[in-house]
C-alpha cells in the first residue's frame, strides 16, 4: 500500500512506521494485595517485548531485598530483560558494591542508577554517607567498576531542584554518560517542549546518547501533582483545568487521563520521538493504551 509521504509520523503505520521502543517501570510491591496487582500488570506488559522492565529501590535501601526479588522473578518468569534501580544515598560504596555484586550473581545486567534523596525528602540537602558514593556520576564510575552493566541515569527536562544553574546540570549528564552510562530517562514533565529544550540543551553539550521521555500516565490528578510537587516537575495551568472537578468522577478522570497522555505521546511521535519509558505505577492500563496508540502489540 501507498502511504503518503505527508503522513504524521503517528498516523503512518505497518512497515512504514519506525519501530517504537517502550520501557515500563514498577515499584516494589509491600503487600500481598499490591503483589497481586504488580504481577497483573507486569504479565499484561510483558507480551509487549518491552526493552526492559524496571523496579525502583528505596532510597535508603529500604527496598533492596524486594527489589532484588522482583527483578529477578520478572526474568526468569517472563523472559523479559529486567532493570534494577540503585540508589547511593545513606551507604557506603563497600555496601553499594554488593548490591551490584548481587545483581550480577543474579543474572541482572541492567541497572537505573539514581543518587537518591535523604530520608527528609528531595527538598533537604543531599549529604553523602562519609564513605559513599557522592552523586549518580561516582555511583555510574562505581558500578562500571564492577561488570559490564547496561546503565540508565536520571535526566531533568524542568532542571533537578539542587542545580543551581543550567550549565551545573547538563555538565551533570554529561559526566554520567562519560563515566559509562548508556542511556538517560528523564523524570516526568508535562510540557513537551520543556524536553525538546533540554535535549537540545545537551546536544550542544556533546551528548549524543538517547534521553528517553519518562512518560507519566495520570491515573489520579491529585497523587501525581504531589509526586510533582516533590520531584521539581511543574504541573501547567491548562493540565490542571483538565482534571479540575474530576475527583469524585473516576470515568470521566480515567478518559481525560488517557487523552493527555496519548496527546503528549503522539505529539512526541510526531517530532520524531522514538523511545519511550512509563512510570507504570504498577497498573497496565492506560499504558496497554498508549503502547498500542505507538504500533506496540503483544505478539
Ligand atoms: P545526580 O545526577 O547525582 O544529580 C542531582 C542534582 O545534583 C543534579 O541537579 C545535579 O546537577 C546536581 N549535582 C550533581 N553533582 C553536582 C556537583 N558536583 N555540584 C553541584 N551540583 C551537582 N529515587 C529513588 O529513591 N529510587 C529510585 O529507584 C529512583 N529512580 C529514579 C528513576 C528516574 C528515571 C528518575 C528521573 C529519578 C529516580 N529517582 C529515584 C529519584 C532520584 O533519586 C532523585 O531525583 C534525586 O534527587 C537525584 O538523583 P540523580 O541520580 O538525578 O542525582
Amino acid at each position: 500500500m501507498n502511504v503518503p509521504s505527508d503522513l504524521r509520523a503517528s498516523r503512518q503505520f505497518g512497515d512504514s512506521r519506525p519501530p517504537h521502543q517502550v520501557s515500563f517501570e514498577f515499584f516494589p510491591p509491600k503487600t500481598d494485595a499490591m503483589e497481586e496487582r504488580f504481577w497483573d500488570s507486569v504479565t499484561k506488559l510483558a507480551p509487549l517485548h518491552p526493552r526492559f522492565v524496571s523496579v525502583t529501590y528505596g532510597a535508603g535501601g529500604t527496598t533492596r531485598e524486594r527489589t532484588l526479588r522482583m527483578v529477578s522473578q520478572i526474568q526468569s518468569q517472563t523472559g523479559v530483560n529486567a532493570a534494577a534501580h540503585l540508589t547511593c544515598v545513606g551507604a557506603s560504596k563497600a555496601e553499594v558494591d554488593a548490591v551490584v555484586r548481587g545483581y550480577k550473581e543474579a543474572g541482572i545486567s541492567r541497572i537505573v542508577a539514581v543518587r537518591g534523596d535523604p530520608p527528609e525528602g528531595v527538598g533537604k540537602p543531599f549529604v553523602p554517607h562519609p564513605e559513599g558514593y557522592r552523586s549518580a556520576a561516582e555511583l555510574v564510575e562505581g558500578i562500571r567498576r564492577i561488570g559490564d552493566f547496561d546503565i540508565s541515569v536520571s535526566a531533568y527536562p524542568e532542571k533537578h531542584p539542587q542545580a543551581p544553574s543550567w550549565d551545573v546540570e547538563i555538565d551533570n549528564l554529561k559526566r554520567k554518560f562519560d563515566l559509562g552510562a548508556t542511556r538517560a530517562i528523564t523524570q516526568m514533565f508535562f510540557e513537551n517542549a520543556d524536553y525538546f529544550r533540554f535535549v537540545e540543551r545537551a546536544q550542544k553539550a556533546g551528548i549524543t546518547q538517547s534521553i528517553v521521555p519518562g512518560i507519566q500516565p495520570i491515573h489520579s490528578f491529585k497523587q501525581i501533582s504531589g509526586f510533582a510537587s516533590r520531584c521539581g516537575a511543574s504541573i501547567p495551568h491548562w493540565l490542571a483545568e483538565r482534571f479540575d472537578g474530576l475527583d469524585d468522577d473516576p470515568e470521566t478522570h480515567a478518559l481525560v487521563a488517557s487523552a493527555v497522555a496519548a496527546e503528549q505521546v503522539l505529539e512526541l511521535v510526531d517530532e520524531g520521538i522514538t523511545e519511550f519509558h512509563f512510570y507504570t505505577l504498577n497498573r497496565s492500563n492506560l499504558v496497554l493504551a498508549l503502547a498500542r496508540l505507538l504500533g506496540v502489540r503483544p505478539d
